[in-house]
């Protein structure tokens, strides 16, 4: 049996053109699906693939608008029996949160995989041909699903909550916390680290068509209370604090962020180091935060946007989301 693959595009550096393949200048999001899949069509990959355009442009600009387009567009090629798994084509920038928000609201019964490329299509080493290569290997493979939302950069699978990216240039760009990859893969072999972790299934939140806004709040030796202030406005329902350190702040930012928390309005506490945890404190109890545990700002956001989308906000409760992802 032929293996059927819904290939949905949004733009980004995968579908990029620099007009040179040495050229350090290029614009993204600018080949189009049919383009595209003609390219890849050479390459013998031993699947079928169907694609449908959902949106041309640089993640930078990705949001609830392409987010709206995007989920239901999933859902349906995950509902339709003739479709084996998804594949998400999307700019490196922001392919972390559009994949955990898609991990948290999707079922985990078909592969679901998020893909993309550092370098534009007509670049010399253009990474994007091997990559998605790789992507269609694990969108056909059956053990897949049960993993959640997938990212393949590179010969190396990550899950969605993991992955990040720690780069700014160069095709290694992305790397996995805690997990550092759950599967390596090539055009031609597939290897998993360990059985599929999502049992049941089913979608962990509902989706939301309209996510609450929440504010992230950078810290950084001199952040004043009238800082944090400034950036907070009547429609935020929900603060993360990317902390130093372990999600540290001055004592200032403190009394100001405990007064919104007590006033209902969650308070994460994440961290702007790359990476580490950032565990729950004496004082998290007498100030009302949270500690975002594994997941670093952006993640954080997205997690805490479902939450309060979905009716849950009770610190504690949130807290309790935040241990078990
Ligand atoms: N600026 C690009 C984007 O995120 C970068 C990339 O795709 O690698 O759309």
């Amino acid at each position: 049996m032929t293996t059927k693959i819904t290939v949905l595009a949004t733009g980004g550096t995968i579908a990029g053109i620099a007009g040179s393949a040495i050229a350090p200048e290029y614009r993204a999001g600018e080949i189009g699906i049919d383009e595209y899949l003609e390219q890849v069509g050479g390459l013998g990959l031993g699947a079928q693939l169907s694609g449908r355009q959902i949106a041309n442009i640089d993640s930078a600009e990705i949001g609830q608008q392409v987010w709206n387009v995007l989920h239901p567009a999933i859902v349906a090629a995950l509902a339709d029996d003739q479709c084996h798994g998804v594949i998400v084509t999307h700019g490196t920038d922001t392919l972390e949160e559009t994949a955990f928000l898609l991990d948290l609201t999707l079922p985990a019964t078909k592969p679901v995989v998020v893909v993309g490329a550092m370098r534009p299509s007509d670049a010399v080493g253009y990474d994007g041909l091997r990559n998605f290569a790789n992507a269609v290997r694990v969108a056909g493979d059956g053990d897949a699903s049960g993993r959640g939302v997938l990212v393949v950069m590179g010969d190396r699978v990550f899950a969605a909550r993991d992955v990040r990216k720690y780069r700014t240039r160069g095709a290694e760009a992305f790397r996995g916390f805690p997990r550092e990859s759950v599967g390596l893969v090539t055009p031609a072999s597939l290897e998993w680290f360990g059985a599929p972790w999502r049992q049941d299934g089913a979608a962990c939140f509902e989706w939301a068509g309209n996510l609450p806004e929440v504010t992230i709040i950078y810290a950084y030796a001199g952040l004043s209370a009238a800082a944090v202030e400034r950036q907070l406005g009547d429609t935020t329902r929900g603060i993360v604090l990317a902390g130093v350190g372990e999600g540290n702040m001055p004592d200032a930012v403190r009394q100001m962020l405990a007064a919104q928390a007590q006033r209902g309005v969650p308070v994460i506490r994440a961290s702007r180091v790359d990476e580490g945890l950032v565990d729950r404190e004496a004082e998290d109890t007498a100030n009302g935060f949270i500690a975002a545990r594994a997941l670093n700002p952006q993640k954080s956001r997205i997690l805490l946007q479902l939450l309060l989308a979905n009716g849950v906000t009770d610190p504690v409760d949130i807290q309790d989301y935040f241990d078990r992802r």
